[in-house]
């Protein structure tokens, strides 16, 4: 989802509740902003995650309810508070968790912005970052 995989950080956080705990071994310095209707549906507005790849360690895994919210993908969140804690690749098992949720925001720069077709005209953000449609997502991870 961003060039710059290769510059990771170990990223530790919690829920509201603390009833789960996340350490993402190699998350992402790469902020993105998703504006698909879907995401803006489920926190409110644009989804601000990193990527952390699939090396994710959680504490607590009982207290997370899973939403199975596309065919490839699945959203968890915590049952007892409500945060909102991955998107999850099915086959790949890569999490894109919610930037809010980790301790500390050392070192993330806001990259990218994609289904920037599907955002709606009321907010803006003014960094700037490269953006790709909905379309160009699809061209890029493949179509189903
Ligand atoms: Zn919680
Ligand atoms: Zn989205």
């Amino acid at each position: 989802m961003n060039a710059n995989m290769k510059d990771t950080t170990e990223r530790a956080g919690h829920c509201l509740c603390g009833d789960v705990r996340i350490t993402a071994n190699s998350a992402s310095n790469s902020v993105g902003a998703c504006h698909c209707k879907t995401c803006r549906r489920w926190g409110g507005g644009p989804f601000m995650e990193i990527d952390c790849g699939a090396s994710v360690e959680i504490d607590g895994k009982e207290n997370i309810s899973v939403f199975d919210s596309s065919d490839w993908a699945e959203r968890g969140f915590c049952r007892n508070c409500g945060t909102h804690l991955f998107y999850r690749l099915k086959e790949s098992g890569q999490h894109m968790i919610p930037v809010g949720v980790f301790e500390d925001s050392e070192s993330l720069v806001f990259e990218s912005q994609v289904f920037i077709d599907e955002k709606p005209d009321y907010y803006e953000f003014t960094n700037k970052t490269k953006d790709l449609t909905g379309a160009e997502i699809f061209a890029l991870f493949g179509s189903s």
